[in-house]
């Protein structure tokens, strides 16, 4: 047998992971629609939904200074 590709997306602020391992295309897409809420910021890289809201609370707030 082969080794098996594991297929992830983690967040690069709380190192939460979604994740599982290939079977055939349809892992990809269901990798994709698990992960729609998830961003990726050119500052920080991905960001799960929790760490986008702080990253959008963090920077609001800096605007208001
Ligand atoms: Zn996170």
């Amino acid at each position: 047998m082969r080794a098996s590709i594991w297929l992830s997306v983690s967040c690069s602020c709380c190192g939460a992971v979604i994740g599982w391992y290939y079977n055939n295309a349809k892992s990809v897409s269901q990798l994709k629609k698990a992960t729609k809420n998830w961003v990726f910021d050119k500052e920080y890289g991905n960001l799960c939904p929790e760490c986008l809201e702080k990253l959008k609370k963090r920077r609001s707030d800096h605007h208001d200074d």
